[in-house]
């Protein structure tokens, strides 16, 4: 006799919950380039201002952002994500803000923010993703800048969703023949390609800096593949990567900045970029536009990883020499040394010019998996 189950509906809150239950935030932290999309994040996320996480889950990159010296508050709906990060910081003696919170419906006043991310969250809201896009929007000060992430429509997606459609179509057949009851599935997300989430953003007022697709090994273990080290093939992956060919990876990927008259300078913080006279891919003012790192933002070209892949890399416990104080100091246990090639301390990382030039000429991918 064939057995169908049937669907359960489940609301978004109780799907992150029994997610979240199962996971640790230090677990979170240490896969950082699970989806590889840390360059973007690094290199647009501002040094100066109030930085949001909307949609923090277990506080993955606030941690992290907030060892870069980053002032930054992560925000999340579900109890249970807040829960764990109170957990970890009471365990590991560290602090950074969280607050519960509906991403539709933010806490913070209009102009207020210097940036905002979100990473994997807009996709969730099936009436779609244009309420959570208007909230960043406001909150954000002119000039402030979006980092924005979602699912894109990969070439596994589409291998994967149409397998799914066939067997759908089957059961659906079944029970309809056997009169079984039929219920809706339950609505998870959606998947956008890098042009769609460009038309949303463009839609809310956002003015666009870089949109692209990224992550194709997350692609290739979605169909079952498991990166491991001295493979031929992960490598390929990898150098692809930082290819035009990454675009038809996982993820959808956006840069953009709330346009204004006036707006505030990314590289100095201050209210005196004039949209009149911007001549860079992101807001600099005239005197920033001379600065040494200002030649990373003029043009807004594809990111790239500096530096090859490390693979399940061991943690390293030890003390380093710091490349830029010649101090030396102890490995973080849990951010260990951030992910960049050169060797750095936690006083020296909280230098914004330190931490800018690291994360536009040193990024080190780090992929683990989930544990
Ligand atoms: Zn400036
Ligand atoms: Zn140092």
């Amino acid at each position: 006799m064939i057995k169908i189950k049937s669907p359960v509906i489940k609301s978004q809150e109780q799907i992150w919950t029994s997610e979240w239950s199962q996971r640790s935030t230090a677990s979170e932290i240490k896969m950082w380039d699970f989806y590889l999309e840390r360059p973007w994040i690094l290199k647009y996320v501002p040094r100066y201002g109030i930085v949001l996480e909307a949609g923090c889950g277990l506080g993955r990159y606030v941690f992290y952002l907030a060892a870069l010296g980053i002032d930054i508050i992560g925000i999340d709906f579900v109890s249970e994500a807040l829960h764990k990060i109170q957990e970890y910081m009471k365990k590991n003696k560290v602090y950074s803000p969280f607050c519960q919170g509906d991403v539709r419906k933010l806490c913070f006043k209009d102009n207020s923010l210097s940036g905002y991310i979100s990473l994997g969250v807009i996709e969730h809201f099936e009436e779609g993703p244009d309420l959570a896009m208007q909230e960043a929007y406001r909150v954000l000060r002119p000039g402030g800048i979006a980092i924005i992430t979602t699912p894109s429509v990969s070439f596994s997606q589409i291998y994967l969703q149409s397998k799914l459609k066939v067997k759908k179509s089957i059961k659906y057949l079944i029970k309809k023949i056997i009169r079984y009851p039929i219920y809706k599935p339950y609505f998870f997300q959606y998947w956008y390609l890098p042009k769609t989430l460009k038309k949303y953003l463009e839609k809310s007022g956002f003015k666009i800096v870089l949109s692209q697709g990224a992550d194709l090994m997350y692609s290739f273990y979605e169909l079952g593949y498991q990166p491991a080290r001295k493979s031929w093939f992960t490598e390929l992956l990898f150098k692809l990567e930082n290819t035009p060919m990454a675009s038809i990876g996982a993820q959808a990927i956006s840069i953009s900045y709330k346009p204004a008259q006036q707006m505030y300078c990314f590289l100095c913080g201050h209210f005196n970029v004039h949209i009149k006279e911007l001549t860079a891919s992101i807001p600099l003012c005239q005197d920033c536009q001379k600065k040494p790192l200002a030649k990373h933002y003029i043009k807004a070209n594809r990111l790239k990883f500096q530096s090859s892949m490390l693979i399940h890399p061991e943690f390293n416990n030890d003390q380093e020499t710091c490349d830029y104080c010649g101090k030396e100091y102890a490995v973080s246990k849990i951010l260990e040394y951030y992910g960049f090639s050169k060797n750095v301390c936690s006083i020296c990382l909280k230098n914004s010019e330190i931490n800018l030039n690291l994360s536009n000429t040193y990024i080190q991918p780090v992929w683990r998996l989930r544990t």
